[in-house]
């Protein structure tokens, strides 16, 4: 089948994750055909740079030998059999291989198949946790959460999620949360300094923990990093400070490092970086090295304790799914944890994170960007129309979406966030490619915004 065929049949059947389907049938889309590395190719023989690691989740290059290799074994001993009722060897090895490589406490391993349903389950388990646990059990009904938080698009983590435009559209459908401002703000309310701020806010969560104490059952925070908010940095201290009040006050803090996990940010977790141990983590993306679909929710002993009892306690977590802990996607990721291991993947973030940190600065005087953010190998470019003010550009010149189709005709994948555009390179991408991908998407903002 050629391009135009492929492309007839994709507008005729295939519903794009969001997407605006009107302006998706007007535009051609390159239909990817195969992986190079670090490189996209299209069924028109193109090659793209991918410049967001396939939606944040590659980490070491696509067609990687060592995980082509252990799924291939694996499909030469079965590719899929449930945990329900059954065990099965690569879900043992992995979960066993995680535990060890996260940090001291985190012991059990609930394993589902995207971001979403790794939160999902989280909240689950802390509501459940409460109710059960041997000293004190109590209905805790509440979580809280911060503005602008992305934990995925099933309606318990939208519910937790501070995403507006989400809330409008599907609030009649979400349970009632509390949000908490972030500290992390590029535009501050008047008169407020960004460490006044960041003072408000903890007052603020303080507040709110008071207000409802006895009835708040978990923390959900994307750690260090805010993703989907436009790749929003805490200030230094903010996670250790969270850990404090939530022991303090006894409640579950959920670690979602979906999006921070696996070396994106340079430490393998983004939690280690303040040396954070959350009650509950939740992992996904990066976890098969952005091969397969999985996820893992892991918990603490103490919490896996509460489940604990005989079957007509009914105590059991009565939660899971058809594909739980599927084996060629637990045999990618631990081929993948291997190559955590073996080939220096966290010292190549270092390197690429400081050359993003020097290349970055050539947009710093340009008048249409106004905010530069950076943690690791996650970045975001927020285009303003005016640097002064921070007055952003009307939705309706898709200006995020002009500058990836400029990058697109440089050769590089990249997708924003509205007008933030992100760069978030594989871990393992070499130096000379992040090189090349910041040339591009900086030479795309200039062909959009103008030139400085
Ligand atoms: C992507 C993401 C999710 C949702 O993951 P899916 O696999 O898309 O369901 C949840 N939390 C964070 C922080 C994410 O970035």
């Amino acid at each position: 089948m050629n391009t135009t065929q492929l492309r007839q049949l994709d507008n005729a059947h295939v519903w794009h994750p969001f997407t605006p389907m009107l302006e998706h049938g007007r535009e051609d889309i390159p239909v990817i055909v195969s992986g190079d590395r670090f490189h996209l190719i299209d069924t028109d023989g193109r090659r793209y740079l991918d410049g967001v690691s396939s939606l944040w989740c590659n980490v070491h290059g696509h067609r990687v030998l060592e995980i082509d290799k252990a799924i291939r074994e694996q499909l030469g001993q079965i590719a899929h059999s449930t945990l329900l009722g059954l065990d099965n060897v690569p879900s043992i090895r992995l979960a066993a291989a995680l535990v060890r490589r996260l940090p001291a406490g985190l012991t059990r391993v609930f394993y589902s198949d995207n971001g979403s349903t790794a939160v999902e389950a989280a909240l689950k388990i802390a509501y459940q946790y409460y109710r059960q646990r041997r000293t004190r059990p109590e209905n805790r009904e509440l979580f809280v959460s911060l503005s602008g938080a992305y934990h995925g698009d099933t309606v318990g983590s939208v519910s937790v999620g501070g995403i507006d435009l989400f809330h409008g559209i599907y609030g009649g459908l979400l349970f009632k949360t509390l949000k908490v401002p972030s500290p992390a703000s590029y535009r501050l309310p008047p008169g407020h300094t960004p460490q006044s701020w960041e003072a408000h806010c903890l007052a603020e969560l303080e507040r709110v923990f008071a207000a409802y104490r006895g009835k708040i059952a978990g923390f959900v925070i994307e750690p260090i990093v805010q993703g989907a908010a436009g790749i929003l940095v805490h200030p230094p201290g903010w996670l250790t400070r969270i850990r404090e009040l939530t022991r303090a006050e006894d409640v579950l803090l959920i670690a979602d490092e979906v999006a921070t996990g696996f070396g994106r940010t340079g430490t393998f977790l983004a939690c280690e970086q303040e040396q954070v141990v959350p009650d509950l983590l939740c992992l996904s993306k990066g976890i098969t090295g952005g091969y397969m679909p999985l996820a893992a929710t892991v918990a603490t002993e103490e919490i896996y304790d509460a489940f604990l009892d005989e079957p007509a306690e009914a105590k059991t977590f009565f939660h899971g799914h058809t594909y739980t802990g599927n084996p060629l996607a637990c045999a990618a990721a631990l081929a993948s944890l291997e190559l955590f291991e073996q080939s220096g993947v966290l010292g190549n973030v270092r390197d690429i994170s400081a050359l993003m940190a020097r290349r970055l600065t050539e947009l710093s005087d340009h008048p249409h960007v106004g905010d530069i953010r950076q943690k690791g190998t996650m970045v975001g470019i927020e285009l303003v129309r005016d640097r002064a003010d921070k007055s952003p550009y009307a939705a309706t010149e898709r200006l995020g979406h002009r500058v990836v189709l400029a990058a697109r005709q440089r050769g590089v994948i990249i997708r924003p966030l509205g007008d933030v555009i992100v760069l978030m390179p594989a871990p393992a991408m070499p130096a000379g490619l992040v090189d090349e991908l910041c040339s591009a998407t900086f030479q795309a903002i200039r062909d959009v915004c103008g030139s400085a």
